[in-house]
């Protein structure tokens, strides 16, 4: 016999219902939104790439390579595959191979899916969304700083006053070799209080040890050596320049000289957007960026600078989702309510009239059972979240007219003519 034993989603990855769809739809419109107003067009890269690209493009010992990706081995051709767990390396995969800065720099962002497999808990789940923003072939301070006042735009535009921003620097290559050593000899020196992960670190990439959620390791690392003092001249000036042109905008931030991101591939400027609530618990980070001048070449490209950042979209509207309630647009316009069967088949023609001049319009549809009493299909009616109930019964069938009852505002119903109904919806809804 066929089992029937019912199926649950995989373990950290959300279900979004109808209702929670809605407010991520509001949000992404906002987003969008936004982002044009800042010049960045849409590009979308396959949800799975070679695993290679994600070993490389993120950088081994990282959370993300050594114990996050999902990967598997495509069982028809063997080729080893891992679900995006960030967009950026494979964005930069796809502008490679399109040559698509070959005319010059590009302001491109991507959103969706992406997947982590780690251990689910508030704000923290294995598939999750972020939306990515990827500035390729900029060199400019002027753009790292543009990146982070385009997001204070933003949340002032989604009502977040409560977030920090917080900024380092890695320098270059060179700076971070030199203190790469001072890292080593530091923790080395110290040994007896790493913890696993932090041993297994140690000489490959010291300075993701700086990145440790381990608290007994805390006061280890705030006296670990600073990247900032193996700056040269060129780095300190142009990380001097981020903060004036912050400054000059009034953006306030810190400089925490430990932020050193999750990722490997970053240079120069670091950054992250921490909500000061708890309400994310110790998921505090909605955002990180930062420039990986590097990646580019690092994958097989030319050399091109570039700068961007990911917001984590589950932890954006946990924060958001109370403001963005106070305007949700109604699901539909009209829900059409009617009784016995020549309201129905006017009722049916009525709802098509209506949604040919741009009209969202539910039809009460329940024909089996019969369409049910006036009262009960108010209660959907009210439940679709319309705005204007149109009701046909016997009587308005009879006088060729509707009634049309205001479901949001507590206005007076009224009986109209027929061929007024939609002029007069038209009115009240679009205001034309
Ligand atoms: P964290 O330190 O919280 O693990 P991260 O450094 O791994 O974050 P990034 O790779 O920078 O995160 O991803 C950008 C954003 O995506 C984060 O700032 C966060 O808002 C969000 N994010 C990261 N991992 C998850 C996850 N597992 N579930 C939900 N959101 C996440
Ligand atoms: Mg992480």
């Amino acid at each position: 016999m066929m089992s029937t034993e019912k199926f649950t989603a995989v373990k950290g990855m959300n279900d979004i219902l109808p209702d929670d769809a809605a407010l991520w739809e509001q949000l992404e419109e906002i987003l969008r939104g936004w982002l044009k107003s800042y010049g960045y067009r849409n590009m979308r890269a396959p949800i799975l790439e070679k695993t290679g690209l994600f070993a490389r493009g993120i950088g081994a010992f990282t959370d993300v390579v050594e114990k996050e990706m999902f990967s598997f081995v495509d069982r028809l051709n063997g080729d080893d595959l891992t679900l995006r767990t960030e967009f950026t390396a494979g964005v930069v995969r796809a502008a490679i191979e399109s040559n698509l800065t070959y005319n010059g720099p590009q302001r491109v962002y991507s959103m969706g899916p992406v997947f982590r497999h780690e251990r689910p808990q508030k704000g923290r789940y294995r598939q999750f969304h972020q939306l990515s923003v990827e500035s390729l072939g900029f060199a400019g301070a002027d753009m790292d700083a543009e990146l982070m006042v385009m997001l204070r735009d933003l949340w002032d535009e989604l009502g977040l006053t409560d977030v920090r921003l917080e900024l380092n620097t890695l320098g270059v290559a060179a700076e971070r070799a030199a203190h790469r050593e001072a890292l080593i000899a530091y923790f080395e020196a110290h040994a007896e209080l790493l913890d696993e992960d932090a041993r297994r670190r140690l000489h490959g990439n010291p300075l993701r040890i700086l990145d440790t959620k381990n608290p007994a390791m805390q006061d280890l690392v705030n006296g670990a050596p600073r990247l900032v003092d193996y700056l040269g001249a060129e780095s300190s000036a142009r990380f001097a320049h981020v903060q004036r042109l912050l400054s000059d905008v009034g953006i306030a931030f810190t400089v925490n000289p430990r932020l050193v991101r999750g990722l490997d591939y970053y240079s120069h400027t670091v950054f992250e957007w921490i909500v000061n609530s708890d309400t994310l618990g110790s998921q505090g980070t909605i955002c990180g960026g930062g420039r990986y001048d590097g990646l580019t070449e690092l994958l097989g490209g030319k050399a091109t600078p570039a700068v961007g950042f990911a917001i984590g979209l589950e932890r954006l509207l946990l924060l958001t989702q109370d403001y963005l309630k106070q305007d949700l647009a109604p699901a539909c316009d009209v829900y059409v309510l009617h009784q016995g069967e020549l309201a129905a088949r006017a009722a049916f023609a009525s709802a098509h009239q209506l949604r040919q001049i741009g009209l969202s319009v539910v039809l009460h549809c329940d024909a089996a059972q019969g369409a049910g009493s006036f009262k009960s299909q108010m209660k959907k009616a009210d439940a679709s979240g319309a705005a204007y109930a149109v009701i046909l019964g016997e009587d308005e069938v009879a006088n060729r007219t509707v009634t049309i009852k205001p479901l949001r505002d507590g206005a007076e119903q009224v009986t109209i003519d027929a061929a007024q109904a939609a002029t007069y919806l038209m009115q009240k809804i679009a205001g034309v």
